[in-house]
């Protein structure tokens, strides 16, 4: 297992939004995808781990924060599975309150801050139980339920697969 830390360089500022590209045997996999407003980044890290975007299929996610979440959709349209916490799941699935509620407090700025958030389907959508076990890219992650800063936070915990 290998872990990759992209730098977003969210507004251009280093080190203050990161996501993480988890390689495994089989694929790699993403925990965190950052706001929409830095997918570019993302995807430039992602190349360079020799994967492209659409080769990513499963995306864990801490909580919906745009900081961390905002992206998710870009992936689930290319046919990823997003792994949230079941009470951030409904806000993915339909943004528009969590997105008008940010644009609230960002006014103007909102979408040069965040970019888009597009709905994700139900389909591409999963919430784990507490200390369930999700096995991908030949890797095991479990969900930690770790409510705190959010109420709907989930620590991962990624291992290599034991022999069965
Ligand atoms: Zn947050």
């Amino acid at each position: 297992m290998k872990i990759h830390t992209i730098d977003l360089k969210f507004m251009g500022v280093d080190r203050s939004i990161a996501a993480f590209v988890v390689e495994g045997p089989t694929g790699i996999a993403l925990i965190e995808c950052g706001p929409h407003s830095t997918i570019q980044a993302l995807e430039q890290g992602i190349t360079a781990t020799n994967y492209q975007l659409k080769d990513i299929k499963h995306v864990f996610l801490s909580h919906i924060h745009f900081d961390h979440a905002g992206a998710a959709w870009v992936f689930a349209q290319h046919g990823a599975t997003i792994y949230v916490h079941p009470a951030g799941l409904p806000h993915l699935a339909a943004p528009e309150k969590l997105y008008n509620s940010a644009k609230m407090i960002y006014g103007d700025a909102m979408e040069n801050l965040w970019g888009k958030m597009e709905p994700i389907d139900q389909q591409y959508l999963y919430a784990p139980q507490h200390e369930e076990i999700i096995e991908a890219v030949g890797l095991s992650f479990t969900a930690l339920y770790t409510p705190g800063h959010a109420v709907h936070h989930i620590a991962w915990e990624v291992k290599p697969l034991t022999n069965h």
